[in-house]
């Protein structure tokens, strides 16, 4: 209606304000009911090891079909539940969720499969966190190094000695720890030497460039060199293209993620069979043809 009011760009401009106020309060005010009625289910994206091209695991990616709003972005809920408290029951409601399906996919004889899962800052800062998790993985009779906490690069480089300590009870305990959006930060690879990570995720930014004559390309290669050299495992994220995977190959990233590969699966798409597959004829992606 405000359009309608011709050349008035500050009616334009305030109703779109407004617009973007009423939806952060639906957004915000919706979180909770979301959470009791089952609004929220989580997808799942497969990562495969790039050196015989196995799957290595999944990472568990939350969705919330909104009654009225339809499929809001993780990108966007998530923050309005960190800012309203909410992110610790929806965390928590992850990490089961996850779990329970890791554990159902483990009976198809894929015992190392392992499920990687978001971690919100705020969850590490809770007192009660780490004891939900173990009591969560007891539940289902998965070991800890089955699960690896994926936590922002940004995060991490800006907060306090507080946090690396909580990685580093929590990576005693056997859980493993991957350091998410590496490149989007700050790090720098002395501060990377003293974090407790077992793993770096290397932002898709930087991935969907790599078959471009870019600074991009070399930037990446050294990455995950030197990365590799202090012992930490390299997953690229957003591989889309052929090409990107054969460059990854040929400088021995570790695991791949991305469309290229497989998309966020619906649980209901993950149907057994998948599964049997990959466990008994060791699923490659190379020679699985998924993608042509
Ligand atoms: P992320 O952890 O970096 O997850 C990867 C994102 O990249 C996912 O977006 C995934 O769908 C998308 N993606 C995967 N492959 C490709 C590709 O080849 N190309 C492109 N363009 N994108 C690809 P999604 O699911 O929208 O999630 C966005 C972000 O929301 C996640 O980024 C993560 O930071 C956050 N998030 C998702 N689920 C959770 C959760 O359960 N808890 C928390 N705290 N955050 C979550
Ligand atoms: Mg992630
Ligand atoms: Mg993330
Ligand atoms: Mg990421």
């Amino acid at each position: 209606q405000s359009k309608e009011n011709g050349g008035n760009r500050i009616t334009f401009y305030k109703s779109e304000d407004t617009d973007r106020m009423n939806r952060r309060i639906a957004i915000e005010s919706g979180l909770r009911p979301a959470l009791y009625q089952r609004q929220f289910h989580l997808s799942y994206q497969p990562i495969y090891r790039l050196g015989d091209g196995r799957l290595r695991g999944l990472e568990a990616l939350i969705r919330w079909n909104h009654p009225e709003l339809g499929v809001i972005s993780p990108k966007e809920f998530i923050p309005i539940a960190e800012h309203s408290g909410l992110i610790i029951p929806i965390g928590e409601w992850v990490i089961r969720e996850s779990c329970k399906m890791l554990a159902r996919i483990r009976k198809y004889g894929l015992h190392d499969l392992r499920m990687s899962i978001n971690i919100s800052p705020l969850q590490l800062h809770d007192p009660s966190f780490m004891n939900t998790l173990l009591n969560v993985l007891e539940e289902n009779r998965l070991e800890p190094s089955s699960i690896e906490l994926e936590i922002t690069e940004h995060y991490l480089f800006h907060s306090s000695e507080t946090a690396v300590t909580a990685l580093s009870r929590l990576r005693a305990t056997g859980v493993r720890i991957a350091l998410d959006d590496f490149g989007t930060g700050y790090s720098s690879f002395s501060n990377l030497k003293q974090l407790p990570i077992h793993c770096l995720k290397i932002d898709k930014s930087f991935i969907q460039k790599i078959d471009l004559q870019g600074a991009e390309r070399h930037i990446v290669e050294s990455i995950i060199g030197l990365v590799q050299k202090l012992g930490v495992e390299v997953i690229a994220e957003g591989v889309e293209y052929e090409g990107q995977y054969r460059l990854l190959k040929e400088w021995g990233c570790n695991y791949v993620q991305g469309y290229l590969l497989g998309t966020p699966m619906e649980p209901t798409m993950m149907d057994t069979s998948m599964f049997r597959r990959a466990a008994n004829t060791e699923e490659r992606v190379e020679s699985g043809r998924s993608h042509d």
